[in-house]
């Protein structure tokens, strides 16, 4: 079932997905070889708890961080431990919060020390992919819309786009209806309209867009063990544009 959010509800899911910006932005601050991943989860929880808010992935399903701290060829969902970040890695940072009730969720892939210009190059194009499927979430467009441009954006560079996990609605629960791929035809799936919350989420590959499971039962990486990239906003449809409510402006304003 689709929600179909109120601006009073938009508000605070903004408030909730802000947060978020300002904690991802508290993390970046602190991200340089040496820092164990589980240093970096304490320092999202404090802030969190800080501003009154509830981590939304502790204890989801069982999992044990506030953040999904993702390296090199791990996708998504690595979960914090004593692993110390290196000169040349990348980090996808994945944080979510409730706020008054309501959730925001968003995700940036951070650079540790200096990296290659092919990761930069491949982490830039990444990134532009999540702004590519914003632009389509406007009404009267579809859920494959939004793929689509993700997909064919990335693909032109001979990067991959995981299939097997996609965006979703925001609300209340942090997993909400519709799903949003990040690949897909035009003109295809749930259609959008006004007052639609949605989490867009480009998982890209450098390499084969297959995945691997962990051991630990969460962290996904990919299969040809070279690096992803993952990048997140909360995105509103509101007064027919696509309305970004996360916001990375604390992240980029100190990298
Ligand atoms: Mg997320
Ligand atoms: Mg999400």
């Amino acid at each position: 079932m689709i929600h179909y959010r109120t601006d009073s509800e938009i508000e605070l899911l903004r408030k909730a997905a802000l947060l978020v910006g300002k904690t991802l932005g508290e993390v970046g601050k602190h991200i340089r070889p040496g820092i164990r991943t589980i240093e970096l989860d304490k320092i999202a929880e404090e802030f969190i708890r800080d501003h009154g808010a509830i981590p939304a992935f502790k204890g989801y399903e069982g999992f044990p961080g506030s953040l999904c701290i993702s390296v090199n060829d791990a996708v998504v969902h690595g979960i914090p431990g004593n692993y110390e970040l290196r000169d040349g890695d990348i980090v996808s940072v994945d944080c979510g919060t409730i706020l008054d009730g309501y959730v925001g969720d968003s995700a940036y892939t951070f650079t540790v020390g200096e990296v290659s210009e092919e990761i930069k190059l491949f982490l830039q194009r990444s990134k532009e992919s999540l702004y590519k499927g914003i632009e389509q979430a406007v009404s009267g467009n579809r859920i494959g819309d939004i793929g689509y441009a993700i997909q064919s954006y990335v693909e032109q560079f001979g990067y991959g786009v995981v299939r097997e996990l996609v965006g979703h609605g925001v609300g209340r629960k942090m997993h909400e209806d519709p799903q949003v791929p990040n690949y897909g035809k035009r003109g295809t799936g749930t259609k959008l309209s006004e007052g639609i919350v949605i989490a867009i989420e480009p998982m890209i590959t450098f390499g084969k867009n297959d995945i691997i499971q962990e051991r630990d039962g969460w962290t996904i990486k990919t299969k040809d063990r070279k690096p992803a990239a993952h990048f997140e906003h909360d995105v509103a449809v509101r007064n027919g544009k696509a309305e970004i409510l996360s916001s990375f402006e604390w992240i980029e304003g100190n990298q």
